[in-house]
């Protein structure tokens, strides 16, 4: 059975300034399923991330999501359109609660509960994000009383509260002890689960290679391998991407 793509890379570069980033990357995300995004530090995975979300814009290439064109988009039509992220350093808004912040993310531009106007309507969305990862029973505590690791999870409510069809994941496993990873990947499956589609970047490879169907691996701002999770992780150029980096 083929599934149809929710997001395709086409020949996509950046650069910043002169300073070339990303050379000619390209992979296709299946609906439905969870793709691992992996390389050794400063490969350009936050950069690729960046370039779907439209927090940058691709110098050179396309984004296509479900079908549609959105190289040159903004963000938060991005967002609009049903693409959910989070950031590899935290983006919460510290002196405000863990539902305050999960709010922000249900007042997506677009979402037919802004129309409807209720803060009671936005709330109980942002509610049902934060106990989708367990932290319903702490919404009205700030966030600077949660662990790292529930700050990340604050993060993905924040983004699930906009009913995205595609989450973008930038590290979310970073900080994690072995049991919030576990945890991590049980709710990345009850995610995937509910229909969404899932790109994660990791540096844990037992958890991206368990979690991911597909891995694409970047090395110098380039894809050095592709496929199936277990194959590519024994691909040699990547065994000598990592090897060479550590
Ligand atoms: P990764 O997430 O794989 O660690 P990044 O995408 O963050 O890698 O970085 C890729 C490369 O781009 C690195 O060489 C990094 O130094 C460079 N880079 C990232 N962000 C910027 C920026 N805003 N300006 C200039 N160079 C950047
Ligand atoms: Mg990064």
């Amino acid at each position: 059975m083929t599934h149809p793509h929710i997001l395709t890379l086409e020949d996509v570069g950046h650069a910043f300034g002169g300073f070339t980033v990303l050379t000619s990357v390209e992979f296709a995300i299946p609906a439905g399923e969870i793709v691992g995004l992996i390389g050794p530090n400063g490969s350009g995975k936050t950069t690729t991330l960046n370039v779907l979300s439209g927090l940058y814009t691709a110098t050179s290439g396309k984004v296509i999501l479900d079908g549609r064109e959105i190289t040159k988009l903004p963000a938060h039509k991005r967002t609009e359109a049903g693409l959910g992220r989070t950031f590899q350093n935290i983006r919460l808004f510290r002196t405000m609660t863990a539902l305050e912040n999960v709010v922000i993310g249900a007042e997506r531009p677009g979402n037919r509960l802004i129309e409807e106007s209720s803060r009671a309507a936005l709330e109980e969305r942002a509610i049902a994000a934060l106990d989708f990862v367990g932290l319903a029973s702490r919404a009205n505590e700030l966030v600077t009383a949660f662990s790292y690791g529930h700050q990340r999870l604050i993060e993905i409510a924040r983004a699930l509260a906009a009913n995205p069809t595609l989450l973008l994941l930038d590290e979310p496993a970073a900080g994690l002890n072995s049991t919030e990873k576990q945890s991590l990947h049980n709710l990345l499956e009850r995610i995937a689960a509910s229909g969404l589609t899932i790109l994660i970047i990791d540096h844990d490879m037992t958890l991206v290679s368990n979690a991911a169907s597909h891995i694409t691996v970047l090395n110098f701002g380039r894809r050095i391998a592709d496929g199936e999770s277990m194959a590519v992780l024994r691909h040699p150029d990547v065994v000598s991407a990592y090897l060479g980096a550590e």
